[in-house]
């Protein structure tokens, strides 16, 4: 299948009464797990590149592996920036191939994000890429982006942000966090300002990002086999599930595809200590993530 922008999922996804996922991926083994999970369960996914990802692997690198595996299955993908910083990042993959970008204007003062945005929409526009605007902050670290504290979304400037940049979707901060050790305790969602928000833009598709729910057993299996990750916490599903309904329909997932991925390795390690050769552990951390992948989009999005 072609590569499609971020837009035509979402709006598939609204009419299913859905969400779409979307995952982080800097390599290989990550993209080739998460599309043959969506060929499997005959869903549609987002793969998203951060800044970092983008250094790590190569803005050439990540669009040639996403074409080859949209290639060799048979539901729509979609290309992603996460968290451009700049109107240069969010052109620059464009320009690169990408079919949908988020502008991160969040840190700016209102009326600044406003125009930030505006100017990538109406670039990006043009070329058939869809935008994912954000107001509101979200705490947590994610590669670049960092925020102490969460700063819930305003309703009404939700509205104003959307009717005067013109984006396709919008992430909204309503309690979810970046990263594996972002709770000390089991977090609380805004789930009445997410349906406030809903009211004031029904037709506007809304962005959770930080839903990773830091896989409990991942987390216990890097501890057991020398690893240490300490007050680890994420959300459950279930609970994320919930702000389906309140019209999320891209739920953003990165650490727990990480610890998933680590744990595997460790494991194979311990276990295997005579091999050497990358192709096996490789093989073993990219089935593990598959299994991980179909049950997300189990509950999200098929
Ligand atoms: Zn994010």
């Amino acid at each position: 299948m072609k590569i499609v922008s971020s837009k035509e999922l979402l709006i598939l996804a609204k009419k299913r009464n859905r969400a779409i996922c979307a995952f982080n991926v800097n390599n290989m083994e990550l993209i080739q797990a998460i599309t043959s999970a969506a060929d499997e369960t005959k869903t549609g996914v987002i793969l998203q590149a951060s800044a970092g990802a983008v250094k790590y692997a190569g803005i050439t690198y990540i669009r040639k592996l996403v074409e080859a595996a949209a290639e060799s299955i048979s539901v729509p993908v979609a290309l992603h920036l996460d968290h451009g910083d700049s109107f240069e990042a969010c052109k620059m993959a464009v320009d690169g191939g990408f079919t949908s970008v988020m502008i991160d204007g969040s840190h700016l003062p209102f009326e600044d994000n406003i125009k930030l945005t505006k100017k990538v929409v109406d670039y990006a526009h043009k070329k058939g890429v869809s935008v994912e605007g954000e107001l509101g902050q979200i705490a947590g670290v994610e590669d670049e982006v960092s925020a102490e504290h969460s700063h819930y979304t305003d309703p009404a400037m939700a509205r104003e942000f959307v009717e005067k940049t013109g984006v396709d979707s919008l992430a909204v901060s309503i309690g979810t966090a970046h990263g594996a050790f972002k709770y000390k305790s089991a977090p609380k969602f805004a789930f009445d300002v997410l349906e406030q928000i809903q009211k004031e833009i029904p037709n506007t598709p809304l962005v959770l990002h930080g839903a990773s729910s830091v896989v409990p057993e991942a987390v216990a299996t890097i501890n057991k086999f020398g690893g240490k990750i300490e007050n680890a916490m994420g959300v459950s599903e279930e609970t994320l599930a919930k702000s389906i309904p309140l019209g999320v329909r891209k739920i953003n997932i990165d650490s727990d595809l990480r610890l998933v991925f680590t744990a595997t390795l460790r494991e194979y390690f311990a276990k295997n200590p005579a091999q050497f050769d990358p192709r096996g552990y490789l093989k073993e951390a990219r089935e593990q993530v598959k299994q991980l992948v179909i049950k997300k989009l189990k509950v999200f999005s098929v």
